[in-house]
């Protein structure tokens, strides 16, 4: 099996073969095509398997598919040096398929919030962010996500070790009910369960 079986946009596998990424991890085997048939996905995933690149590249294999003209895809993590890697990690393929990304997150010196707020008002097709900050975000009407379409949950259990699940509640609440749910987690306590069986819709599980 190679990235050539997924059907990817031929951008797209520019990108995947500039980045150096010879053959699918068993996660992004088990994945990808899920994620491509639309269905909703609970996967079971640590990190240095892949994860990300597993959701990204289905992710942006759709968005060079649509028109540029809203926020389609929004990614939850618990760090902001995670919101970075991911950032990165689309950028580099993005030099391939056109979609722009931002990473909105708390504590940092070097961004501002302005800067934040303006990469925000300007649209990027995806935005990467910590729950908390970006509900200060969408307290301030900055963000609107009525047209969204991808919601993805990263490090899921780590985002509810730190206390973020009233947070994650509150802007799932605000988002379109008809959109696709993917959640990565490392583990599969049972509070995750309760959160997948509330987000996600007869989601396929993956367990590696
Ligand atoms: P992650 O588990 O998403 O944090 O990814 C771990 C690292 O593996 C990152 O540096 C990725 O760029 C890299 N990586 C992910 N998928 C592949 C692949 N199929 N081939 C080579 N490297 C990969």
């Amino acid at each position: 099996l190679n990235f050539h079986s997924f059907q990817l946009h031929d951008d797209l596998l520019a990108g995947i073969e500039a980045m150096n990424f010879r053959k699918p991890t068993p996660i992004q085997q088990a994945a990808i095509p899920v994620i491509l048939k639309q269905h909703d996905l609970i996967a079971c995933a640590q990190t240095g398997t892949g994860k990300t690149a597993a959701y990204v590249l289905p992710l942006l294999d759709k968005i060079s598919h649509a028109r540029h003209d809203h926020t389609s895809t929004l990614v939850l993590v618990p760090t902001r040096e995670l919101a970075k890697q991911i950032d990165d990690q689309i950028a580099g393929f993005a030099y391939f398929v056109s979609a722009t990304s931002i990473a909105i997150y708390g504590g940092n010196k070097g961004e501002s919030w302005d800067q934040q707020k303006n990469a925000i008002t300007s649209g990027a097709d995806i935005i990467i962010a910590t729950p908390g900050r970006l509900i200060a975000h969408m307290n301030m009407g900055y963000v609107k996500f009525d047209k969204l379409d991808y919601l993805v949950l990263d490090e899921a259990d780590k985002m509810l070790d730190m206390g973020f699940m009233p947070d994650l509640l509150r802007i799932v609440s605000q988002l379109p009910a008809n959109r696709q749910t993917l959640m990565f987690s490392a583990t599969m306590p049972p509070k995750i369960r309760e959160l997948a069986r509330k987000i996600l819709k007869e989601p396929t599980e993956i367990n590696l």
